[in-house]
């Protein structure tokens, strides 16, 4: 059994500590849940390089570095209730489990989910619920949430997602047209029918596909 234990206290160190992220609840949370537990067989001696990796279905386990900064900007925190969208490994969603009350997260690809809902079982993650479909559309019977994260990058911040968030709650997605760089956005719901926006520099996801991301087959999309 590969003990990995040094090796993610280092990553958290230099690639998320060194280089700005601050927030000590996600520098803990980080140091506790084993990324190599949320790559694919084969890929564990890479789990603590600062770099996405490929996963089931064509698609990625974030870079650390992105997950922290994006759970930093969505300012997470104890007794916040929380939707990711875009489960992809699970890896995200079990960081933010750490810190905040409840975790919602929606993944399209139903192998990708269960494979998340196993690994979640596995480590005794209990505030994690995982659904199929599409994210875009949020989780209405759980709304309002303090913080939204999307994971894959679509045309515009989701409608559907500003209007699940609570007053003071934040979106965190990344947008724009280009396949290879996107824009990562901060939304936050300032009243009843207020956001203000803050761009939080260049990114690259894979697509947002759904009814309020791209479209199936869309050359973004592929
Ligand atoms: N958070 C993940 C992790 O920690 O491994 C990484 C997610 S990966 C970069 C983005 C995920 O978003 C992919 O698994 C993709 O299938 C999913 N996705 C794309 N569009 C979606 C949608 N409309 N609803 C739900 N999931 C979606």
């Amino acid at each position: 059994m590969l003990d990995l234990s040094r090796a993610r206290d280092r990553m958290v160190k230099v690639h998320v500590g060194r280089r700005g992220i601050r927030n000590r609840e996600i520098l803990q949370a980080m140091r506790e849940v084993p990324r190599e537990d949320f790559v694919d067989p084969g890929f564990e001696e890479f789990a603590y390089e600062d770099g996405p990796l490929p996963i089931a279905d064509g698609q990625t386990i974030s870079q650390p570095y992105i997950v922290a900064l994006m759970i930093e900007m969505a300012d997470v925190k104890a007794g916040d209730h929380v939707l990711e969208v875009g489960t992809g490994s699970g890896y995200a969603a079990a960081v933010m489990s750490r810190i905040v009350e409840h975790v919602y997260t929606i993944e399209r690809h139903p192998g990708l989910a269960k494979s998340a809902k196993q690994r979640f079982e596995k480590l005794g993650y209990r505030n994690i619920e995982v659904r199929t479909g599409d994210g875009t559309k949020g989780w209405p019977e759980a709304a309002p949430f303090d913080a939204i994260v999307v994971a894959a990058s679509g045309p515009g911040a989701p409608l559907a997602l500003q209007e699940q968030l609570d007053v003071g709650g934040v979106l965190v997605v990344p947008v724009g047209d280009d396949p290879d760089l996107q824009r990562l956005l901060k939304v936050t719901r300032t009243g009843a029918s207020t956001y203000s926006e803050e761009d939080y520099g260049g990114v690259r996801f894979v697509p947002l596909i759904g009814e309020q991301g791209w479209p199936e087959g869309d050359k973004l999309a592929e």
